[in-house]
């Protein structure tokens, strides 16, 4: 199995797609080259080259990923658990039918938003690439999201923030970055910043001289950011190659998340030294970013003033963009592959099962047919490389409630998402209780001690987009809504 498994991850690196070139040389990209072309290319020609190239890697797996989950099933089985995919579920403190039935709830609560941005989205498809291309009642086709899953559609804010209006969404931050000339340091500084002003305490003299910032001239490195800990919980450090972007600074306070995470939890017994789930971990950081508000670059003299309250609906567009869009893709990988440890799905028809579970949940649709060898699922990082997906899932949910847990410790008023927990020493004390629980206590408990509830829930979420909800109903309105 391990062999197996270490296979499929390296395949996956190695991955490239070739076709004859100039003179008949055979011209090969990567996955890079090909999600830039998703990314920027508004060619439905060259998009569609690009995505069934990337996913034709997936087919030459099928049968090593058959083989692996019987061995993993195997080994599940040794344990205790019916399958591979009770073994993940097991995970969350809770009898794994219940769990599923936990996120089925969280969906159902997000669903009817995620249905207005389909719409919505659906409409200027339709009005860039002609209803023959996108039906304007049905699915999206996959290839113009702008993205090689379909998982996160903020590369083409272009075409779905709709620029008659003249209304800028929101500061430019990567524009502010840029003309201050701030360095990769200075970025990281200002993150820590928010984290002692809550009243942590700031990083050690080792976070400054281990860490990296920045791509280096001399060797390759992965510059896919990341946080670690070297040894014990205090030698922290981040590794990532930070260019003046707003992305840039919201993933910064992201992985200094999981660095003081870390320090949080330093002085549980070993056996706890982790976050409450895996959704936590990611969520942590991600509330953190979520409090990158315009309000807060003022706060930090980043900004002179916060921009008109007119530009606050296109913001949560570019925002929904992202993790609106996420929510049905977060859910299906998972609901997938557990019906796949379960048994549920034939291999020859794994590909046709996970096209079934993208089109229920999110409407979107691969642009060409889809064959019994074909192995889509590979294509997919997370696939190949036997990560569990549904903590992505669960941390879009939990970073939201986090987030409003700590403005309201903060004691902000008016709408959530201007709010910017930035200094308050109260939402730092009720963020470090919990952080310091690391895994010592199920994650109800934990969730509890910062949130006061006991159960994930996506209202939150649901507060922060109201505004942008109330904007798509409007626009939508005398057009069909889902698929
Ligand atoms: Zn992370």
């Amino acid at each position: 199995m391990a062999r197996l498994g270490a296979g499929l991850d390296a395949d996956y690196g190695r991955a490239r797609y070739c076709k004859p070139g100039a003179g008949g040389k055979p011209a090969c990209r990567n996955l890079d080259d090909l999600e830039h072309v998703l990314a920027r290319s508004r060619n439905p020609d060259s998009l569609l080259d690009a995505w069934a190239g990337w996913q034709a890697i997936g087919a030459p797996m099928r049968d090593r990923y058959t083989r692996f989950v019987t061995l993993a099933n195997a080994g599940a089985r040794q344990m205790g658990f019916a399958d591979a995919g009770a073994m993940w579920r097991a995970g969350y403190d809770m009898p794994p039918d219940s769990f599923v039935a936990v996120v089925d709830k969280l969906w159902e609560q997000v669903r009817p938003l995620y249905l207005q941005l389909h719409a919505y989205v659906r409409s200027r498809l339709v009005a860039r690439y002609g209803a023959a291309r996108v039906s304007p009642n049905g699915m999206l086709p996959v290839h113009l999201l702008g993205n090689m899953w379909g998982q996160d559609w903020s590369n083409i804010a272009d075409l779905a923030v709709p620029s008659a209006t003249g209304v800028r969404a929101g500061p430019d931050l990567s524009a502010i970055l840029k003309a201050r000339r701030v360095t990769p340091v200075q970025m990281v500084r200002m993150g820590e910043r928010f984290y002692t002003s809550l009243g942590f305490d700031s990083l050690p003299a080792t976070f400054w001289e281990r860490s990296l910032f920045q791509r280096p001239r001399d060797r390759d490195v992965v510059c896919h950011a990341s946080a670690w800990y070297i040894d014990d919980l205090t030698d922290l450090r981040v590794k990532m190659c930070i260019e003046p972007t707003e992305d840039a600074f919201r993933v910064i306070h992201h992985e200094l998340g999981h660095d003081f995470y870390f320090r949080s939890y330093k002085d549980q017994p070993f056996l706890y030294q982790n976050g409450a789930d895996d959704g936590f971990h990611e969520a942590i950081g991600d509330a953190i970013a979520l409090s990158v508000t315009p309000r807060y670059l003022v706060q930090i003299g980043l900004l002179a003033a916060e921009p008109a309250p007119a530009a606050d609906t296109l913001q949560l567009l570019r925002q929904a963009l992202d993790h609106v869009a996420f929510l049905p893709f977060g859910v299906t990988i998972d609901k997938w592959r557990w019906e796949v440890f379960a048994g549920k799905v034939p291999p020859a028809e794994y590909t046709k099962r996970w096209w079934q579970l993208r089109g229920s949940y999110g409407g979107v649709a691969p642009p060409v047919a889809r064959g019994p060898t074909d192995f889509d699922p590979g294509a997919k990082y997370h696939v190949a490389g036997n990560v569990p997906y549904m903590r992505y899932f669960l941390a879009q949910v939990l970073e939201f409630q986090f987030y409003r847990s700590l403005c309201r410790a903060a004691g902000h008023t008016g709408p959530l998402y201007r709010c910017s927990y930035y200094g308050s020493k109260e939402a730092g004390r009720r963020l470090a209780a919990m952080l310091q629980l690391g895994a010592s206590r199920p994650w109800p408990d934990a969730l509890e001690t910062l949130t006061g509830q006991r159960e994930m829930d996506a209202t939150a979420l649901l507060d922060y987009f109201q505004p942008l909800m109330v904007w798509l109903q409007r626009q939508n309105r005398g057009r069909p809504v889902g698929w």
